[in-house]
C-alpha cells in the first residue's frame, strides 16, 4: 500500500465497486473491504434491480417509489435516479452482466409496492453476478490497489476538507494520505439482533462521519424486511426469502391458515401486518409449494438449496418468515453528486442518504442507486480532481489508544435513539 493515492474508496458493494469502473483510469486508487471482497450486501441481493422499462413508465417508477417512501423523498433524487435508471444498468450489461430473459427478452418481474413488473434479475443471485461482472471490469485496471480484512477506523481533516484515512490492517494502524474520499462502507445491519445484512457491516462510515461533523439525514428510517427465514435465534444473520416470490404469486397466511394481508403491498405495511400475527407464534408462513416444481427450482435455486438446509423444502411445504432489520434509508447527507458537507469527502450507497428512498425504499431501488449515483460521483471528481492539491504529510502521530476504545457502530445507535425510540429493543 502507498503513502498517496488520488482517491481511497471504502467499500466493495455495486457503490465502490461502479466508482472504481468510473473512475478516470489515470488516477490512483485504493479500494478497502473490511473483511473478505465479497462480504457486502451486494453480494447477498437477490430480488434484482428496477428500472423505468420505457419512457411511460418513468413517472409510474417515480410515483410508486414516492409512494412507498411517504412523500418524505427528495424528489430530483428519484427523477435523476430513474430517469437514469435503464442507462446505468446497461453499462453494467456491457461488462458482462447477463439478465434472465424470457423468450430472448428480458424478463422483468415483480415486488411489493411496484405498479408493474420492472425488476431485472439474475435467478435469486442477482447481487452476486453483478459483484462478480464488477470485480472482472476493474481487475483491467492497473490504476487500482486492492485490499481485504483492512479496516477504516478515521478520515483525516485539515483546513476543512478530508485529506486521508486512518486505517488498520493487520495488526498495524497506518495513515493513508488522499485527495478524495469515497465513503461506499455499507448498511448498520450487525449493530441489530435480527437482520439479513452481513453481520460485520456496523454503520462504521456513518459513525465516522458523524465524529468528524459531517452532516448526517433521516437517521429515524430504517427498514425491516417482512420476510427472513425464521430460525428462532437472534444475533445471526438472517437468510432473506426475496420479495421476487411474492411477486410471482406466493401467499402469505398465518399459523390458523387465513389470509391477512395483500402480499404485494409495500414492505412497512406487509411487516405491521405480520407482527400483529406473530405475538405467540414469531412467525407467519410464505407459501410457494402450488407452483411447478420445475419452475421454482429454476427461478429460486438459492432459496430452496438455503432452506432444505433448515429441512424446508419449498416446493412441498410452507416456509415461516418473520420480519428483521434490513435496510437503512438514512444515513450520510449527500447531494445528487454523492458530496458531504466536508470537502473532498464523498459518500454512496446504502451509507449515504440521497433522500431518494425517504420513509420506506421501495424494493430494488437500492442497487440502482448505488449504481446511478456513484457513477454520478465521478463524474464530479474525475472534473474536480486536477484542482485539488495532493495533501502535504499528516504530521499528527495516530492515536492508537483513542482507537482501541472508539466504536463507531456505538455512535450510530446514539443517533438513532436521539431521533426516534421506534428500534430501542431491536439493537444487539
Ligand atoms: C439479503 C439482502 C438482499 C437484498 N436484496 C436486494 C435486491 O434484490 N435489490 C436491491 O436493490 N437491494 C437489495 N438489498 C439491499 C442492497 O443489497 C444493499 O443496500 C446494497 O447492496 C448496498 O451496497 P453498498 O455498495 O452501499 O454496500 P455493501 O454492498 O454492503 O458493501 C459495503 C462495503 O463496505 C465495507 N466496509 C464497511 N465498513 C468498513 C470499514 N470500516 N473499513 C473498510 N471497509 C468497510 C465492507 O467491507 C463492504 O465491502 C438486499 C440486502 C440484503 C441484506
Amino acid at each position: 500500500m502507498k503513502e498517496y493515492y488520488d482517491v481511497i474508496v471504502v467499500g466493495t458493494g455495486i457503490a465502490g465497486l461502479n466508482t472504481c469502473i468510473n473512475l478516470d483510469k489515470n488516477l490512483k486508487v485504493l479500494l478497502l473491504a473490511k473483511d473478505t471482497l465479497s462480504t457486502t450486501n451486494t453480494s447477498l441481493a437477490q430480488g434484482g434491480i428496477a428500472t423505468a422499462r420505457d419512457a411511460a413508465d418513468v413517472k409510474l417508477h417515480i410515483e410508486d417509489t414516492l409512494k412507498a417512501g411517504k412523500y418524505h423523498n427528495d424528489s430530483k433524487a428519484v427523477k435523476i435516479m430513474v430517469e437514469n435508471s435503464f442507462k446505468s444498468i446497461k453499462s453494467i450489461m456491457d461488462i458482462g452482466v447477463v439478465f434472465d430473459k424470457s423468450n430472448s427478452h428480458l424478463h422483468f418481474t415483480r415486488e411489493g409496492g411496484h405498479s408493474t413488473n420492472r425488476i431485472l434479475h439474475v435467478k435469486d443471485k442477482t447481487g452476486r453476478y453483478i459483484s462478480k461482472s464488477m470485480f472482472e471490469a476493474i481487475s483491467l485496471n492497473d490504476n487500482i490497489d486492492i485490499y481485504d480484512h483492512t479496516t477504516v477506523l478515521d478520515i483525516l481533516v485539515r483546513s476543512g476538507a478530508c485529506t486521508g484515512v486512518v486505517l488498520k490492517i493487520g495488526s498495524e494502524t497506518r495513515i493513508i494520505n488522499s485527495k478524495i474520499v469515497m465513503f461506499a462502507s455499507g448498511g448498520i445491519g450487525g449493530l441489530f439482533k435480527s437482520s439479513t445484512n452481513q453481520a460485520i457491516l456496523r454503520g462504521e462510515g456513518i459513525g465516522i462521519a458523524l465524529k468528524n461533523n459531517v452532516s448526517l439525514k433521516d437517521m429515524a428510517f430504517i427498514q425491516f424486511h417482512p420476510t427472513a427465514l425464521f430460525d428462532g435465534q437472534t444475533g445471526n444473520r438472517k437468510f432473506l426469502i426475496t420479495e421476487a416470490l411474492r411477486g410471482e404469486g406466493a401467499i402469505l397466511y398465518n399459523v390458523n391458515g387465513d389470509r391477512f394481508v395483500d402480499e404485494l403491498s409495500p414492505r412497512d405495511i406487509v411487516c405491521d401486518s405480520i407482527r400483529k400475527q406473530t405475538k405467540e407464534t414469531g412467525y407467519v408462513l410464505l407459501d410457494i409449494s402450488f407452483k411447478e416444481k420445475n419452475f421454482i427450482l429454476k427461478r429460486f435455486p438459492l432459496v430452496y438449496s438455503r432452506c432444505l438446509e433448515q429441512g424446508i423444502d419449498i416446493t412441498k411445504e410452507p416456509i415461516p418468515v418473520f420480519p428483521a432489520q434490513h435496510y437503512m434509508m438514512g444515513g450520510i447527507k449527500i447531494d445528487t453528486y454523492c458530496r458531504t458537507n466536508l470537502s473532498n469527502f464523498y459518500a454512496s450507497g446504502e451509507t449515504a442518504c440521497t433522500g431518494v428512498h425517504g420513509k420506506n425504499r421501495l424494493a430494488s431501488n437500492s442497487l440502482l442507486e448505488g449504481l446511478v449515483f456513484s457513477r454520478r460521483a465521478c463524474d464530479d471528481i474525475n472534473a474536480r480532481i486536477k484542482e485539488i492539491k495532493m495533501p502535504g504529510r499528516e504530521t499528527k502521530a495516530v492515536n492508537n489508544d483513542f482507537y482501541l476504545e472508539f466504536d463507531p457502530g456505538a455512535l450510530v445507535i446514539e443517533e438513532i435513539k436521539r431521533r426516534t425510540d421506534c428500534y430501542n429493543d431491536e439493537f444487539q
